[in-house]
């Protein structure tokens, strides 16, 4: 069903305002922290539109219009769009990008932002389409693990967020390395995700820089899974009472038919 803005209830249009004000200030972030140039990377949060009922597949995202400098991103100029990109409110096109925070959205209910750069060290990594190794402690507590590399996948259709949901469904990481392109990042809202964001930037310059003088040292995993569980669910806000984030459903469409012959089944990447 197109969701029509007209249609959506007072309550769900004030979050959206809200929401508008939240996702603008935080696309600040992106050049205050050197992530991006010119009119590249994205912020995106989720509005659920049935707080009752929680997250589900008529919410609704809000992100930066297309092609516009950080300089013009006010608060007005965001865009409202559905779980299938579809533009819902806003003077200009979305993100280019937007299909791919949609998809996430759509099959990771616990996530409520997305964020997509190409910060200058992650893509190095995506360029050799290395993962980051688990060589530092807070890498260990915000990742749980390696920085994975994602599927390569071009823009205009589902494949970039297949690729991210296929890697990080069901792991620790926040970060997902699309390869040779670079990081997207989720989190439980819009900061969080731009938290990731700053982290993986950060943990991806020093450990290159850690190559240079020589080689990195693994930390035992038994380490790095104490390191994590603290820092998760014990340093942070009771974060274990929740859905982890990376849990996957597939709320919008049917499971796969997976009677289906080979030559049916089309390859995400
Ligand atoms: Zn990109």
């Amino acid at each position: 069903m197109t969701t029509t803005w007209d249609d959506l209830p007072r309550r769900v249009r004030d979050e959206v305002a809200r929401t508008r004000e939240v996702v603008a200030r935080l696309h600040a972030e992106l050049p205050r922290w050197e992530l991006v140039v010119w009119t590249a990377g994205n912020v995106s949060q989720r509005v659920v539109v049935d707080p009752d009922r929680g997250p589900g597949p008529d919410d609704l995202l809000v992100i930066k219009p297309s092609g516009v400098t950080y300089d013009e991103l006010t608060t007005e100029a965001m865009v409202v769009t559905d779980l299938t990109g579809a533009l819902v409110h806003g003077d200009r096109s979305p993100s280019s990008d937007t299909a791919a925070h949609a998809y996430v959205y759509a099959h990771m209910p616990a996530v409520g932002g997305v964020v997509h750069t190409h910060s200058t060290y992650a893509t190095a990594w995506a360029a050799r389409r290395e993962p980051v190794p688990c060589v530092l402690t807070m890498m260990a507590d915000e990742f749980g693990g390696p920085i994975p590399i994602g599927p390569f996948a071009l823009i205009g259709d589902d494949s970039i967020g297949q690729g991210i949901v296929s890697t990080l469904g069901g792991g620790r990481s926040r970060a997902v390395l699309m390869a040779n392109h670079g990081p997207f990042t989720i989190g439980r809202d819009a900061k969080d995700a731009v938290k990731a964001a700053v982290m993986v930037e950060e943990v991806a310059r020093t450990v290159h820089i850690a190559r240079q003088l020589g080689d990195t040292v693994p930390i035992d995993q038994a380490q790095i899974d104490a390191l994590y569980e603290r820092y998760q669910y014990v340093y942070g806000q009771g974060g274990g009472a929740r859905t982890p984030l990376t849990t996957v459903t597939d709320p919008t469409r049917p499971a796969p038919d997976t009677t289906a012959p080979d030559d049916t089944v089309k390859d995400p990447s």
